[in-house]
């Protein structure tokens, strides 16, 4: 526990970057998840960069098509007055509580 004696073997030092890279996978993958990315993808770029993975994602942001496909795959699209993703089904967006067309494209 004193930093002052660490004596550092080959073996821990792995265990050490084996656990820095585990713990970054899923922090950078959270950290994607919250900009609307694919966690899967910031998963496997952490697991192998390691926090390096996770101060890129921290920088960058999903792409546009990147956001729609997760968007999608849940149920949500984006509202066409504020953008903010919404339920498929709403008819009332809950963030800037204007009317919602149904996703299905026909408008009166
Ligand atoms: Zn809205």
């Amino acid at each position: 526990m004193s930093t002052s004696t660490v004596n550092v073997g080959g073996l821990f030092l792995i265990e050490i970057v084996i656990i820095e890279h585990l713990l970054s996978a899923f922090m950078g993958m959270t950290l994607w998840k919250n900009k609307g990315g694919d966690p899967s993808g910031a998963f496997i770029l952490c697991a192998i960069l390691g926090i390096l993975g996770v101060v890129i994602l921290a920088i960058g942001k999903p792409g546009r098509k990147e956001i729609d496909r997760v968007a999608r795959s849940q149920g949500l699209v984006p509202c066409p007055n504020c953008a903010e993703l919404i339920n498929y089904q709403a008819r009332v967006c809950p963030y800037c509580g204007r009317d919602v067309a149904p996703a299905t494209g026909s408008q009166l």
